[in-house]
């Protein structure tokens, strides 16, 4: 198990106190740590996550225009990596 330390203050990880902000419009949203590493992603510092909004309208966009099955088949919005 992991957890933060702040002065020495430990803060349990869970899954509705870890947050990033969207790559596309910068708004603050939760993160799904679990969901996050069983896709086999464990890069923590380079992963950016859409928020559910982002993440519809860009399955949407995709869906629409020529793509992969496999993007279709993930519509998590995640993006990897990110660097
Ligand atoms: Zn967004």
């Amino acid at each position: 198990m992991f957890y933060l330390k702040h002065k020495e203050e430990k803060l349990n990880i869970g899954d509705d106190n870890v947050f990033t902000t969207c790559p596309i419009c910068g708004k603050e949203h939760a993160v799904d740590l679990h969901e996050l590493l069983a896709g086999g992603e464990a890069d923590l510092f380079g992963t950016a996550v859409y928020c559910p909004a982002c993440a519809e309208r860009r399955f949407r966009d995709r869906k629409t225009a020529q793509s992969s099955k496999q993007e279709m088949a993930r519509p998590t919005g995640r993006v990897l990596p990110f660097r």
